[in-house]
């Protein structure tokens, strides 16, 4: 007899956090399995240390629910900035905290969290995932739900369970990058994201072998006043190990570059690199093909919002390539978007939902929904939206209305305007 669960949701970053969290407390018995050690996803695994999308470009919050209560945790824990301008608003967090505060918000909750568990297939009866094989060191389990939340980035869930996905969009993905922090930099050092940059760009220029990158986010961190840098680009094929295994090779060798760059600047003398990764992060891999799809334009001129479950505010964000330029596109009125159930829902799977950056968006949307504080809010949505479609009276995977989403997702503390 395998264990039977209302919801599972697969991966344990933000959005997998956040759908946990509103699966349960709409009332489901959640399982939330994660292959990695901890929870949190590109915050703990990845060298990813600051929240976008929850604020606009003036600072108005506009993701609340359990982002919120992520924030107010790592508050209390005193690792978590104020908000503060780069090219648009973000908290800069210790990842130590969001360890902790994750592991705190799921235990409160009462949902059930398996860690150290890949999953590695996934079962299919009709037009519905039945369950989920997961291995760890003692073999392989199964676990059955009614309906299923895939927040594992790579939508690994729903390309297993036969759910119709797509690798990137128009046949690119945007560029990884390995996510560096250095330590040993004094606080008052004149080392800052212009002058890393300026100073990567001429080592590069010089003919400094092993650079691709030379900018991207770079930005002091709460508690150890470390440097995390965002600049080590590589080109990868998510889904192949060996090629993310030849990344991952190059990222570290670029990281040994910087710091030999950082180490010329006054006041780098004595850096050294606390961490790499440990994972290359993926921006984007494949997305959950969805009841529709959220376009460039909706995010760049929002509507209206009565049928948005969750909300967006980073402006569109592009990595055409390793060392090439972002681009940047930023948001029109209000400086915020609104998300549709149906962008998370699959289309041919009834009891699958998409949360974070698998979610379908088109080249620009996806660029934009991608980041944490939105994965928390599609996290949120889809986890209480399949709560709803568990066992209900249609059965698993039934219809669910969004004026009901809507409701449970305000009762559980988001913002979500008319
Ligand atoms: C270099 C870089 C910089 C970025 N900068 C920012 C930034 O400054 N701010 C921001 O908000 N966003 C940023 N992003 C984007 C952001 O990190 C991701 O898009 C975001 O983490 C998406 O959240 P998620 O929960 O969907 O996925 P993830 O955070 O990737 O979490 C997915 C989880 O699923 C687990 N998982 C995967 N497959 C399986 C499986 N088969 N079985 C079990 N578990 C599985 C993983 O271990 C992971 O914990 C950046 C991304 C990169 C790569």
């Amino acid at each position: 007899m395998i264990d039977h669960y209302d919801v599972i949701v697969a991966g344990g970053g933000s959005a997998g956090i956040a759908a946990a969290i509103g699966a349960r407390r709409a009332g489901a018995r959640v399982l939330l399995i994660e292959r990695g050690p901890c929870l949190g996803g590109a915050a703990t695994l990845r060298n990813v240390v600051t929240y976008c999308g929850l604020y606009t470009q003036d600072l108005k919050q506009v993701v609340f629910g359990v982002a919120e209560e992520m924030l107010a945790g790592l508050r209390e824990l005193g690792a978590v900035t104020e908000p503060r301008k780069f090219m648009a608003v973000a908290v800069v967090f210790d990842p130590e905290g969001v360890k902790r505060v994750a592991d705190e918000l799921c235990e409160r909750a009462g949902v059930d969290v398996l860690l150290h568990s890949h999953i590695c297939a996934a079962a299919r009866e009709g037009d519905r995932i039945i369950g989920v094989q997961v291995a760890d060191h003692s073999g392989i389990h199964e676990y059955g739900a009614d309906t299923f939340v895939d927040a594992t980035g790579e939508a690994d869930l729903a390309h297993l369970g036969g759910a119709e996905v797509r690798y990137g969009n128009d046949g690119k993905v945007l560029n990884g990058t390995l996510g560096v922090r250095f330590g040993g930099i004094p606080a008052d050092a004149p080392i800052t994201r212009a002058s890393v940059s300026a100073a990567l760009r001429a080592a590069k220029a010089a003919g400094m072998p092993g650079l691709t990158g030379t900018s991207g986010l770079i930005a002091r961190m709460p508690v150890s006043e470390d440097l995390i840098t965002y600049i080590a680009d590589e080109e990868y094929d998510a889904r192949s190990a060996a090629d993310t295994s030849r990344a991952e090779r190059g990222g570290r060798g670029q990281a040994q570059a910087c710091l030999r760059v950082i180490r010329t600047m006054p006041g780098g003398g004595s850096a050294y690199i606390v961490s790499t990764g440990p994972e290359l992060g993926t921006r984007e891999s494949r997305h959950v093909i969805g009841r529709s799809q959220l376009t460039e334009k909706e995010v760049l001129e929002p509507g209206p919002m009565g049928e948005a479950v969750a909300l967006g505010a980073w402006p569109i964000e592009s990595h055409p390539g390793p060392g090439m330029p972002l681009e940047w596109i930023h948001l029109g009125e209000p400086g915020y978007y609104g998300i549709p159930l149906d962008v998370l829902r699959s289309r041919n799977t009834a009891n699958l939902f998409a949360a974070g950056r698998t979610v379908d968006g088109d080249r620009g949307a996806g660029a934009s929904m991608r980041v944490m504080g939105t994965a928390f809010a599609t996290g949120q949505a889809a986890g209480v939206a399949a709560a709803f479609a568990a066992g209900g009276a249609g059965g698993a995977g039934a219809d669910v209305e969004t004026a009901v989403v809507r409701r449970e997702l305000e009762r559980q503390g988001a913002w979500l305007p008319g």
